[in-house]
């Protein structure tokens, strides 16, 4: 396991989340037919296969990749996702700096940015039933193991782990933000959508790093 992450990995985890995220479109349509509109799979879907797209001209740095998901995701993804997501990566990529690889504290900080931009634009916290209840506690973990020594692969699985306990936690929840909210009682006991889809990018992420 590589203790930094490097452009190849970034690379790889995109490719990996547009997988995962075209392998799981009908599960992601069904929980927001549930509590939505039914467009979550059909959305995430369509912004990775533009992104991984995009990113076939390559890219330089993590950085760059980065943005440019963001900016694929904002221009091809309409809904509450396109923009939540495109500020997350956007934020993600200016979170890292100008450092050249990612250690377990740049995990950290990548996923900081992630949060610190959903919450921007989408102005929820813990506890709505989104995908902030996702990337919260993947944070949290991400933090856990960069705090003891580990490595940025080992902050990814944590934080993936952690991400998908996150989406789970979301059924009993209310939502009180988004379309889920117009449903009010009748959004409880469904998990969110977006808190699931995060947990796919997040397990592409640290299955990326077992791979670049
Ligand atoms: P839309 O709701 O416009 O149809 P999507 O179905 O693509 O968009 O995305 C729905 C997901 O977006 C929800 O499951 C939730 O996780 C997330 N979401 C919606 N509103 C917010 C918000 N204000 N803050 C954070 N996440 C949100
Ligand atoms: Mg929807």
């Amino acid at each position: 396991m590589s203790d930094t992450l490097t452009t190849a990995w970034a690379l790889a985890w995109i490719r990996g989340a547009q997988a995962v995220l075209a392998e799981n479109r009908m599960l992601l349509i069904e929980l927001d037919r549930q509590i939505g509109d039914g467009d979550h799979g059909a959305n995430m879907d369509k912004g990775f296969t533009a992104a991984v797209a995009k990113l076939e001209a390559g890219a330089e740095t993590v950085q760059d990749v980065l943005k440019v998901v963001a900016q694929t995701l904002m221009s091809t993804v309409g809904g509450a996702a396109g923009p939540l997501y495109g500020t997350a990566f956007l934020r993600a990529s200016k979170a890292l700096g100008d450092s050249s690889e990612v250690d377990a504290a740049g995990v950290v900080a990548l996923l900081e940015g992630a949060l610190e931009g959903i919450v921007a634009r989408g102005k929820a916290t813990t506890g709505e039933k989104t995908m902030v209840d996702a990337w919260t506690p993947a944070i949290a973990a991400a933090q856990a193991v960069a705090e003891a020594g580990g490595s940025a692969t080992e902050a990814l699985y944590a934080a993936s782990k952690a991400a998908l306990e996150g989406a789970e936690a979301t059924i009993p929840m209310l939502a009180t933000k988004g379309r889920a909210s117009y449903l009010g009682e009748r959004s409880i006991g469904h998990q969110d959508p977006g808190a699931t889809s995060t947990a796919y990018i997040l397990a592409a992420a640290a299955d990326a790093s077992g791979l670049a």
